[in-house]
């Protein structure tokens, strides 16, 4: 029988033990094996790391290369991870639940397309000259920050690794990276596979505990970080954060609403809908939780969904059959199924799903029917908090100014779908929502050209496109003097 495989913390270059000696488990949530341990970091490891990213930053060899340079070796890491595509599909899927058509056509793609669009972007880094009246020659330039922190949520491992370590990298910073101890291993096996193509110490991964989390958040050597994850822990990394006023993006939960009107194309609706809150098995910061559909088609598109619902093929996630698997880890779908009971006892209507699916394959993993709730009040806890898996709560409006109010009534303001063929009501409908991407007639698209992030609770900076770049970068004013003769009025003020 082969040894379980056993990966270490990668500090400065070389894999090591953790300090305590302690690794985890990570639990395959379909079948409920053990397919791996990683080492669990302490405070003492995460600021080995953070001391070999800081050093790194200062010997130049990565931050001193033109962004030319690095782009190169950005470009390099897609084509290791096209490379390593099958095998980092499948580890991605035991591990977390993701069906392995979605790690094999959206996760793994999605964090190479990154690694190359960043490895692309050399324009953007340009010096800008600015166009200003005055006498002066007058330029931005980009500089990196110096040692960014990386924290990751456990739904989008190696769709955040890219989308956290590219941006950073191409801006010549170091980076120490911190995925979800339930979510780790494919993140891992990626740094094996590309640890030879950046300078020791650039690049640095810590796992297995969020205590490694909390010092990158307190350490006063780290100077940015971001981090995608719950409200809560945000609210706690930015009080910790404050030890050096280190910068901050934070990629927080939501509750998105997804306003349908009687005049959609009702099958692509539906199917959107779908899309929306049971893809990742609803397991995702964007998932269209909260259905707001118009009184005039309520019925007959609770019926279309509710049936279209009903027939997903639910099973192991590494079966290419398979349409909808487990949640990420039998607690959490527990803590899912509590919301669910929550729902019935506030009065929503349970239409399908609600429990954990017949059958003794379904017994050991994480597996729960994805369940739609019907006639929900705004008000209720299920239209409010974030639950994170597939339920859907489904809310009726009568009127545009009623959906408005009603999708802008939370406390998140992360995404945003609508669905009609009235151009103009869709154009009105998206510049009233308080949120940071809107979606109309579709779902779910991410771009690299495409700034994401949240309004409110559900957080602020943004990944991707350029306004994600520049996350990472300090923007320096450079004002050199062009009066004729030297004599600006500054200089001949006394
Ligand atoms: P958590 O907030 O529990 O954990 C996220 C990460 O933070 C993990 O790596 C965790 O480490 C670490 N962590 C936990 N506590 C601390 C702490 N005190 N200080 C520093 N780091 C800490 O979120 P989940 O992993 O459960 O992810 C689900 C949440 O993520 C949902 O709310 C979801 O909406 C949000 N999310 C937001 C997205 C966005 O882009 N806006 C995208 C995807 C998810 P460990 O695993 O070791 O405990």
């Amino acid at each position: 029988m082969s040894e379980m495989k056993k990966y270490n913390l990668f500090i400065d270059g070389q894999w090591i033990a953790p300090q305590a000696g302690e690794y985890i488990d990570c639990v395959n949530p379909s079948t409920g094996e053990v397919i791996a341990q990683i080492a669990k970091a302490n405070q003492k490891d995460t600021q080995g790391a953070i001391s070999a990213a800081k050093t790194a930053f200062k010997d130049g060899q990565w931050s001193k290369l033109s962004v030319k340079e690095r782009g190169q070796r950005l470009v390099k890491i897609a084509d290791l991870i096209r490379e390593y595509a099958k095998e980092l599909g499948e580890l991605e899927s035991k591990n977390t639940g993701k069906t392995i058509k979605h790690t094999t056509f959206i996760d793994v793609p999605t964090c190479a397309e990154t690694f190359e669009y960043f490895g692309k972007i050399e324009k953007e880094l340009s010096d800008r000259k600015l166009n200003i009246s005055a006498p002066v020659d007058s330029s931005v330039s980009y500089e990196p920050i110096g040692v960014v922190g990386a924290i990751a949520a456990w739904n989008y491992p190696l769709i955040f690794f890219g989308w956290k370590v590219a941006p950073a990298l191409i801006v010549g910073n170091s980076v120490v990276y911190k995925p979800s101890s339930l979510a780790s291993v494919a993140v891992v096996r990626l740094a094996e596979i590309i640890q030879d193509v950046l300078p020791r110490g650039v690049f640095n991964i810590i796992t297995g505990s969020s205590e490694a989390g909390k010092e990158l958040a307190q350490s006063a050597d780290v100077d940015m970080l971001t981090f995608t994850g719950g409200t809560k822990t945000g609210q706690e990394i930015m009080k910790n954060a404050s030890s050096n006023t280190k910068r901050l993006c934070l990629e927080l939960g939501g509750k998105s609403p997804n306003i349908v009107f009687a005049d959609c194309d009702m099958d692509v609706a539906v199917g959107g809908a779908m899309s929306a809150i049971f893809m990742n098995q609803g397991q995702m910061c964007v998932a269209g939780s909260r259905l707001l559909l118009e009184d005039k088609i309520y019925d007959e598109f609770l019926e279309k969904l509710s049936e279209k619902t009903k027939s997903l093929n639910i099973g192991d996630a590494s079966d290419a059959t398979t349409e909808f698997g487990p949640l990420t880890n039998t607690a959490h779908r527990d803590a899912v199924l509590s919301f669910i009971e929550k729902g019935k006892k506030e009065g929503a209507r349970l239409v399908c799903g609600g429990k954990i699916p017949d059958g003794i394959e379904f017994q050991k993993g994480a597996f729960l029917e994805p369940t739609i709730f019907a006639d929900v009040k705004n008000s209720m806890a299920i239209a409010q908090e974030e639950i994170f898996g597939p339920v859907l709560s489904v809310i009726k409006f009568s009127s545009q100014d009623e959906a408005i109010e009603i999708a802008n009534d939370s406390k998140y303001g992360l995404a945003a779908m609508v669905w009609t063929k009235d151009k103009q009501k869709a154009e009105e409908v998206s510049r009233q929502l308080r949120c940071g991407t809107v979606w109309v007639n579709t779902y779910g698209g991410f771009y690299n050209e495409a700034p994401f992030g949240g309004y409110k609770q559900s957080g602020f900076g943004r990944e991707l496109g350029v306004e994600g770049l520049l996350e990472y970068a300090q923007a320096k004013h450079i004002c050199r003097d062009a009066t004729p003769g030297g004599r600006s009025l500054v200089t001949s003020w006394f």
